[in-house]
């Protein structure tokens, strides 16, 4: 048995460069970006007017004008519009660009128009307000989006804004997600009194919808047989398989020695953790990784969370932050076993994360999940842990 620590470290060892592709630019949301997005032109291109009203220059209004001759209107697309003397102002819309022979842009909320003439009644005009100068945000070929993250809503923006319809993103790996179980009929049947229906495959695949991957999904009876069988064919044809179930120590737990015999090496078995014990892991030759979950709803969840969502993302170079919360009441834990507890999270007045416990009834009370927000983890070496120590968090839901 090894530890959390190591078991991750054996994990994050095998991660894997899957290549890249190029998709079109609808299809790229939640996609890992695989290249750095420049700046095609500043941004803004042009001195862009922020606010409706007139466009004057300061000058004027400096030596103590305050009424303006409007010479023309200028909407925003319009080739700017100059004035012929300082005495006079256009009329300008929102994201029109800056007449050059104009500084200022007093906005109509301050303004009184009546007969062709502008007149100000402001209390302030400063110069260059309301005026978005070219080149301030970025200026042209200037990385605005790094290649390795997620693709979200602000990366669509900026693809969006200068014109890239096809983005090189990385291939994500094909996976599998097998549940195991005589006891277990799919969701469309009726389980006998002493069955259950699965919903693991269905949890795992949920998590991996969010994260825009798509899975195939796979049944298997505590069939050594059909077990060796099928297992064969999806090391052939995948590159990662999720197992849950099939990996303890019950006379049907047949899914450790199928893999081995199918020369998946066995990077680990078992690792001193509650809930998940018994959880496996190796990888073929072929490069075929297999993440063998213990069955019960929670282990195969926590495991997931805690080891198989790590992997795919260290895999496509995305770094993310480790997380830390405040035990928000004492808490014992006495088994020399690394302890996930399943906490509810909450930001407190001072902005401090805090975790509750909501332990559950053990790895099978998959409904406590649901009152729940993350996971967090005790360390080994303590059995007591008390209200406002720090550790890690693994959160399993958005929170906001
Ligand atoms: P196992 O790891 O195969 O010994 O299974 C441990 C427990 O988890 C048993 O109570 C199983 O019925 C349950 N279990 C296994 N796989 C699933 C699944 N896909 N969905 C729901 N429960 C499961
Ligand atoms: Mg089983």
């Amino acid at each position: 048995m090894i530890t959390v620590d190591a078991a991750e470290k054996i994990i994050l060892d095998q991660c894997k460069d899957f290549g890249t592709e190029i998709i079109s630019f609808d299809k790229c949301l939640g996609r890992v970006l695989a290249e750095n997005i420049f700046a095609d032109r500043d941004f803004p291109p042009f001195d862009r007017v922020t606010m409706d009203g007139i466009a004057i220059d300061f000058d004027a209004y400096k030596n103590g004008n305050r009424s303006f001759k409007i010479k023309a209107t200028q909407a925003a697309g319009e080739n700017p519009i100059n004035i012929s003397n300082k005495n006079e102002c256009i009329e300008i819309m929102t994201g029109a660009a800056l007449p050059a022979t104009t500084n200022t842009i007093v906005p109509y909320e301050e303004v009184e128009i009546k007969n062709g003439i502008a007149t100000i009644n402001a209390d302030t005009v400063l110069i260059n307000q309301n005026i978005h100068t070219k080149g301030k945000d970025k200026k042209q070929n200037e990385i605005l989006a790094e290649a390795n993250q997620f693709i979200n809503a602000s990366i669509v923006t900026i693809a969006a804004t200068i014109g890239k319809t096809n983005l090189l993103v990385k291939k994500n790996p094909s996976i599998i997600i097998i549940s195991t179980g005589d006891e277990l009929v799919d969701i469309h049947e009726t389980p006998t009194d002493f069955e259950i229906r699965r919903s693991n495959n269905y949890t795992l695949q949920a998590i991996l919808k969010e994260y825009f991957l798509h899975v195939d999904l796979l049944h298997l009876p505590d069939e050594q047989k059909i077990i060796n069988k099928q297992l064969e064919d999806c090391i052939n044809k995948y590159d990662v398989i999720i197992l849950s179930g099939g990996v303890s120590m019950g006379k049907f737990d047949y899914v450790p020695e199928a893999l081995e015999k199918l020369n998946v090496k066995k990077l680990f078995h078992k690792v001193q953790q509650r809930p998940g014990k018994p959880f496996w892991f190796g990888a073929h030759a072929k490069g075929t990784l297999v993440f063998a979950f213990p069955g019960n709803p929670v282990s195969t969840f926590m495991c997931f969370h805690r080891y198989f969502l790590p992997w795919l993302k260290t895999s496509f170079q995305i770094t993310t932050n480790k997380m830390y919360a405040i035990l928000n009441e004492d808490f014992i834990f006495k088994p020399s076993l690394q302890y996930f507890l399943q906490v509810k999270l909450h930001i407190n007045k001072s902005g401090e994360l805090l975790a509750t416990p909501v332990a559950g009834n053990g790895s099978g009370d998959f409904i406590n999940l649901l009152y729940t927000d993350a996971f967090m983890e005790l360390p080994m070496d303590k059995s007591e842990f008390k209200k406002g120590e720090i550790f890690p968090i693994w959160p399993f839901k958005q929170m906001l």
